[in-house]
């Protein structure tokens, strides 16, 4: 409870200054999310309207009609949307939760022993138990619980809800790890039926895992509460988000006595005997010819024990709720009386008993060690002193034995560790990782081939290598992670490129159908080879360029939304710590402006070179480097090409400095001519030619210059006259240097 309380207190100073209407904790958020709906969909009011007569209706017949003892049974399945981090919640937790959800919708729940004796006589039973389902929509057995890693259960909404199963067989929990900020503060949120017709596959419930305990009872009634929402149960103040405010909302519920609502503060005397709305509240009933039937006087104390209010202190719903829920239930209104149909039951096999299913093998690589703006070390060089360790994540049935095999000369090939494996490995490449997890029902293997990678440490080149991706197999010692498997990644392209058609391309755009899955929160890595860069004394330069654009989805507020962004990292010890270099974001990658569609470089001249100063101090025998890409919620794609090591930085247009080693050539790209800088031998004899991509000699010439001095040899675009790359070769004292040059 005061963990609770200090929660809360922290988050109501967190959104005091957001906005009027969040000037209040929302520890659940149906209310907002309703308004949302409205905003977007106004015949929503034309379904409620419908909906409250249909309500009236049957609530009449019912009185007339004797008692209705009615149990309806309802399939239910939690979805687990989760990172591998506590928010992965264990199965036994759900199904004891789960138990406890229909204790408390057939009123069995032990706290209603605590109600205040003016509210014993309005304890109401909802009569609904909720199964689990025990057959998933395309019939297989399953025990009603799945599970999906994503990063969006971190800072979630509607778009975390993966995989909802048809909303009007079951009822779908989303369990999630944090809110985003549009939710800050709130504990879950549901749908009412009405808003679920417009917009079924966010129908249900989405509950931080923190809220699922029974054993805590503050927090053990928030499913019931959502459930409530489900089945069109208001907050007891009424269809607004300002519990605590003012008296005069209303739930459509008589036996509610009118309040103003709670923020949570606990059963304290205030809330649980809080009079300030409801005294002297009675109610006025006429028969069906219009005729008065009866007054009721109804408490004049508010129902703060309401599973409806924010006391946290919940523990029974009202008879008029119980009928309200029933009514909804038992309407048409999004399918809910689809759900309790003998044929829905036999279709989700919700009365079916649990089944004992195998176990799903499943396993996570465990973050590093703690390294500067890392996440997770998935690439380390082979024998490196630090370990990739694996943790078994098995689940859906009582795991009784695991069997682990790994490749690439594993210090560990096989294990039967039940936690984690640590592991070296002797043999660079992609690790083969298998995992098979047992249980008295069987067994389940998972084997995977892109988990980590064991880099090599022979070295690729140094000081003026340069690589410009015109093969996937130059690719082959450059490993690129897709951390979620999703459509966010990297790849090799062929379609763009700078002076050839190919590149690597970070895939930001997004080509869903925006339901589920936005972009914001996944990361992605590719790696380079290994580079020694020991011998260089002078400056030095990591180049590259890259093209991009963004997307605005027509969202308003400019180029401030546009929240794409890479990371360039560097590591000296075979990748157990990376830090970070450079990066760039907003309009500076994306800078290409907006397109609609996924964007395709269609020219040189979208490119812009990128350098990043390569400080001594991580210039090693064997130095990697990282980009890591952000994709926000306005990506569209990027593209990178020409990577190079220079003593400048690509773009610039003068050198300063040149040495007998190398030469350098600027603009590079160009459009129109560009320097040689160079240094010349003891003899003073040099010759340049420069030939184009098909080895054609297109220009040559050669001079006798001043030995052993810099020189600055303009050559016009007349000498490259077509657009494309070239290879210039300086010859020095008989010793040829070539360097790749584009020409737009
Ligand atoms: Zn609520």
């Amino acid at each position: 409870m005061f963990n609770k309380f200090t929660l809360v207190v922290a988050a109501m100073l967190c959104i005091a200054g957001i906005s009027h209407a969040q000037s209040e904790l929302q520890p659940c958020s149906a209310d907002e999310h309703y308004r949302k709906l409205l905003a977007k969909y106004p015949q929503l009011v034309g379904y409620e309207k419908t909906f409250e007569e249909q309500l009236g209706k049957r609530m009449a017949e019912r009185t007339t009609a004797a008692a209705d003892t009615t149990i309806y049974d309802v399939p239910i399945v939690i979805h687990v949307i989760h990172d591998y981090g506590a928010e992965n919640l264990s199965d036994t937790i759900l199904y004891d939760a789960a138990q406890y959800w229909t204790t408390v919708y057939l009123k069995e729940n032990a706290d209603t022993a605590d109600v205040i004796p003016t509210f014993v006589p309005y304890v109401g039973k909802p009569g609904m138990r909720l199964h689990l389902a025990t057959k998933d929509p395309n019939g297989n057995p399953t025990k009603g619980i799945v599970r999906f890693q994503s990063y969006l259960t971190a800072a979630a909404d509607d778009e975390a809800k993966f995989g909802p199963w048809p909303q009007n067989k079951y009822v779908n929990i989303w369990f999630i790890g944090t809110f985003g900020a549009e939710d800050l503060g709130v504990a879950a949120y549901a749908y009412f039926p009405s808003s679920a017709v417009f917009e079924p596959f966010y129908d249900g419930i989405i509950c931080l895992s923190s809220y699922v305990s029974v054993s805590d009872p503050s927090v053990a009634k928030t499913i019931p509460h959502e459930m409530g929402h489900v089945m069109n149960l208001y907050h007891p103040w009424g269809n607004t988000n300002n519990p605590g405010v003012a008296c005069g909302g209303t739930d459509h519920v008589d036996d509610t006595p009118p309040t103003k609502g709670h923020n949570p503060s606990g059963c304290t005397p205030a809330a649980l005997y809080d009079t300030a709305c409801a005294s002297g509240y009675m109610v006025t009933y006429m028969d069906s010819h219009g005729v008065l039937d009866s007054v009721v006087n109804y408490p004049d104390t508010a129902n703060s024990q309401n599973i409806m209010d924010y006391t946290y202190c919940s523990k029974m719903f009202t008879k008029g709720q119980a009928a309200r829920m029933r009514t909804a239930l038992t309407g048409t209104t999004a399918g809910r009386n689809n759900l309790y149909t003998p044929a829905n039951l036999a279709a989700t096999g919700a009365l079916a008993p649990m089944p004992d299913l195998p176990p799903v093998a499943d396993f996570i690589v465990n973050r590093g060690v703690p390294a500067t703006s890392d996440l997770r070390a998935y690439f380390l060089t082979f024998n490196n002193a630090t370990s990739f360790g694996f943790r078994n994540a098995s689940w859906n049935d009582t795991i009784t034995g695991v069997s682990w095999a790994f490749s690439n000369g594993a210090t560990n090939p096989t294990s039967t560790s039940m936690g984690t494996v640590s592991n070296k490995f002797s043999v660079p490449g992609w690790v083969t990782v298998s995992l098979t997890a047992t249980s008295n029902a069987g067994n389940n293997t998972i084997v995977n081939t892109q988990t980590v990678y064991v880099a090599d440490t022979t070295t690729v080149g140094g000081m003026g290598y340069s690589q410009n991706f015109s093969n996937a197999s130059d690719l082959s010692n450059w490993p690129m992670f897709n951390f979620y498997n999703n459509q966010f990644k990297w790849q090799f392209y062929t379609g763009a490129g700078i002076g050839d058609n190919s590149c690597l391309r970070y895939r930001s755009f997004d080509s869903s159908d925006r339901i589920t899955g936005n972009a914001v929160g996944d990361h992605d890595d590719i790696y380079t080879p290994a580079f020694n860069l020991s011998t260089s004394t002078d400056d030095l330069y990591l180049n590259f360029f890259t093209t991009a654009a963004y997307t605005n989805h027509g969202i308003a507020g400019g180029t401030t939304l546009v929240n794409d962004s890479m990371e360039v990292d560097v590591s000296v010890n075979g990748g157990a710590n990376w830090y970070r270099l450079g990066g760039y974001g907003g309009t500076r990658l994306d800078n290409n402006g907006n397109y609609g569609v996924e964007f395709v470089p269609n020219s040189a001249t979208t490119w812009v070179p990128r350098a990043i100063n390569v400080p001594a101090t991580y210039r090693a025998a064997q130095t990697f480097f990282r980009f890591r890409y952000h994709p926000g919620n306005t990506g569209n794609d990027m593209y990178l090409d020409n990577f190079y090591f220079d003593g400048f930085p690509a773009g610039i247009k003068e050198a300063i400095t040149a040495s007998p080693s190398s030469f350098n050539i600027y603009p590079n790209p160009s459009s129109s001519g560009f320097t040689l800088v160079f240094k010349t031998g003891n003899t003073g004899s040099v010759a340049y030619s420069i030939k184009d991509i098909t080895g054609k000699l297109v220009y040559e010439n050669s001079k006798v210059l001043a030995s052993n001095s810099i020189q600055h040899e303009q050559i016009s675009r007349s000498a490259t006259p077509a657009a494309g790359m070239y290879f210039v070769t300086l010859t020095v004292d008989g010793v040829n240097m070539t360097q790749k040059l584009v020409i737009y």
